[in-house]
């Protein structure tokens, strides 16, 4: 029996609809940016396989570094352990951040990377013995598809069946352009809305006892929301609001980290640090599921007391497996390396450069980009959105072609591994404007 057909008696595919999706393509190989399916074809893989492969395919270095590592301790539990791959990891990373941080705890992938990152924020107050429960995030974000991720991001078809279930939290405007004041002032707004009721006579200044605990945000780029772009400026200006307000920030870097934005972090942007940081996908090069929550040793030391009920109770099986620190130190290896930077800076100029040429094409809008990423709306009968008619046909459009693209709707997006050549990204950009022009015939 082909693979095809084994997978289809057995497998039940992520984000897609069995009934009406073609069937899944059977690869054997990778290799730089390239997949090779069993009847030898070649697909360019222009979104580095849902944002994780940074450095291309089945990469030589790291794939090396995990089979060393298999032969030396696969995994162990990471309460009362320790090893050297994780202790290594969590020293280069707190290192490589922009801002002040201090720990670092370990999970398994994007989700329970946010999971974490809000349950120590909420923890913290608790800890603290305030009670504030309250989070606010932006209305199109993403944050993973748990419970906790899910109700922190945007309401749609992705959470709809589950509305009933999920927390509430209270969703801003992200700062698109245009929108940037209305974006702070609704801020503002959650922030004066969570506020307890004044207590007379009480001395303490009003935002003492804001009821909200953390401001969550994807900073600089909406990924699945519709790769919308923003500036560092208002965001900035919110962190600082919250500060003001005592009120904790959670950078989500799970897509943006890694050189996505042009620097290895989207933070590093920013004046004002968060106080948490959620990284994943492109962590391990795309080798090895891993999720890192970062924070500062103000959080920390509100966990570190003597007092048992003050621990942070959270962990899961596979917590730092010492295989998936070992390929985030040798994805981190291949970042450290000199080439690296130069390589965000030549994709980034070649998307500025192409930008210039779609922004011609009057059936395609919002044209922007943001370091590696290029992304467009095509312009369609149907609203802007995940469910938008054309996908299928564009998808299926440059999947023909050999190239891996999945647009959000009709959002056409490329983020590809940062190895693509000069010649591969050509290739990529030929087909969109084959596609664009078709569009205007
Ligand atoms: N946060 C962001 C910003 C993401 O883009 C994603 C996934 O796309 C997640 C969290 C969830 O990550 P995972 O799919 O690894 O659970």
């Amino acid at each position: 029996m082909k693979l095809t057909e084994r997978d289809k008696q057995y497998i039940w595919h992520p984000y897609t609809q069995a009934k009406t999706e073609r069937s899944p393509i059977p690869v054997v190989k990778g290799k730089g940016a390239w997949l090779t399916d069993e009847n030898g074809k070649k697909y360019l893989d222009a979104i580095s396989s849902w944002w994780v492969n940074i450095h291309g395919h089945a990469h030589p270095y790291i794939a090396k570094k995990i089979a060393e590592q298999a032969k030396q301790l696969e995994q162990v539990i990471f309460a009362g352990f320790t090893h050297e791959p994780a202790v290594r990891l969590a020293e280069r990373i707190v290192r490589l951040l922009p801002g002040d941080y201090a720990k670092v705890f370990y999970s398994d992938n994007g989700s329970t990377a946010v999971e974490v990152a809000l349950k120590m924020a909420i923890q913290y107050w608790h800890n603290k013995g305030i009670q504030k429960t309250k989070i606010i995030t932006f209305k199109d974000g993403y944050h993973g598809d748990t419970f906790g991720a899910m109700s922190a991001s945007g309401r749609g078809i992705f959470t709809n069946p589950f509305t009933s279930l999920l927390f509430d939290v209270i969703h801003i405007e992200p700062p698109l352009p245009g929108k940037e004041k209305q974006s702070i002032e609704q801020l503002k707004a959650a922030i004066g809305s969570g506020r307890r009721q004044p207590i007379p006579n009480d001395s303490q200044p009003a935002t003492r006892n804001s009821q909200t605990s953390c401001f969550l945000f994807e900073p600089l780029v909406l990924g699945a929301g519709g790769m919308l772009m923003y500036d560092a400026e208002p965001l900035d200006k919110m962190i600082s609001i919250c500060r003001k307000n005592n009120i904790l920030t959670i950078a989500d870097e799970v897509m943006t980290g890694f050189g996505r934005t042009g620097k290895l972090f989207a933070t590093e942007y920013l004046e004002n640090q968060p106080d948490i940081i959620c990284l994943s996908k492109g962590i391990t090069g795309g080798f090895m599921p891993l999720g890192l929550t970062v924070c500062t040793e103000e959080i920390y030391q509100a966990f570190y007391s003597d007092d048992r009920a003050k621990t942070f109770f959270h962990g899961h099986s596979y917590t730092a497996n010492p295989l998936a620190c070992a390929a985030a130190n040798a994805s981190l290896d291949l970042v450290e390396k000199k080439g690296f930077k130069q390589s965000l800076k030549r994709i980034q100029s070649r998307h500025v450069a192409f930008a210039k040429k779609l922004v011609r094409n009057p059936k395609i809008e919002n044209v922007r980009t943001r370091g590696t990423i290029l992304a467009f709306d095509l312009k369609t009968k149907d609203a802007t959105s995940y469910l938008n008619k054309e996908r299928a046909r564009i998808y299926d459009f440059f999947i023909e072609r050999g190239i891996l693209l999945r647009p959000l709707g009709n959002t056409i997006y490329v983020m590809p591994p940062y190895c693509i050549t000069e010649n591969e990204l050509a290739f990529v950009y030929a087909e969109i404007s084959r596609f664009a022009d078709s569009l205007l015939s």
